[in-house]
């Protein structure tokens, strides 16, 4: 599977951090998505993904008092993937974990995609949709996760409406369309060639497993 696209922290400018981030030998088991709570921009460019890393990492650092962007990944509006923390990249690459500062009491095993934009009603654009699944089946290669198992929205930990009820009710969808990524045989059954079969015998529709998956005889 072809690794998205990920712009590093030199490519948006990112300033140094205060300390270099604690890296863990071992691999996160939770993904945890987020939305960044800012406006829904209608601008997908480049310049405007950059300057959303630095106004993040600037309001971390000045607003919050950390050492550098709390969360290890950041999508735009316009579906551009960015490093978030120092050394985020690498450790990803490496299956090891970058302790963030994206998930009060679980920053020790999970990783944090912040999702531009407010999605309590509104729903994200198809840009940044197709970017989170790539990221997070990503991630689940990398890490080895099960994707039913791993994605969760933030507001599952802690008390928070982040990633927004828009976003967090497809979060269903979202572990689905990342499975399907991974391996298309696991969720979406094969037909089984056969002449006598009628165009009922397998249907589209099947691939949330919640219809029999096709006539066997
Ligand atoms: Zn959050």
């Amino acid at each position: 599977m072809p690794y998205p696209d990920v712009s590093t922290r030199l490519e948006w400018k990112a300033r140094p951090p205060i300390h270099p981030a604690t890296v863990l030998d071992r691999k996160p088991d939770r993904i945890i998505v987020h939305h960044t709570s800012t406006p829904n921009s209608p601008d997908m460019s480049l310049d405007h993904a950059f300057r959303l890393s630095r106004d993040i990492q600037r309001f971390h650092m000045q607003g919050r008092g950390w050492a550098d962007s709390g969360q290890q990944l950041t999508i735009s509006r316009g579906g551009i993937v960015m490093e978030g923390r120092n050394r985020s990249l690498a450790a990803i690459r490496a299956g090891k974990h970058v302790v963030g500062a994206q998930v009060l009491g679980h920053n020790s095993h999970t990783i944090g995609i912040e999702n531009e934009g407010t999605y309590m009603t509104e729903d994200v654009p198809d840009a940044l949709w197709g970017s989170l699944v790539e990221v997070c089946a990503w991630l689940c290669v990398r890490y080895r996760l099960k994707p039913a198992k791993a994605i969760i929205g933030h507001r599952d930990l802690n008390n928070t409406d982040c990633p927004g009820d828009r976003l967090y009710e497809r979060l269903p969808d979202l572990r689905t369309a990342v499975a399907l990524r991974l391996d298309p045989q696991a969720v979406l059954p094969s037909p089984i060639p056969d002449a006598s079969d009628g165009p009922e015998a397998f249907t589209s529709d099947d691939v949330n497993g919640t219809v029999p998956p096709f006539r066997l005889k």
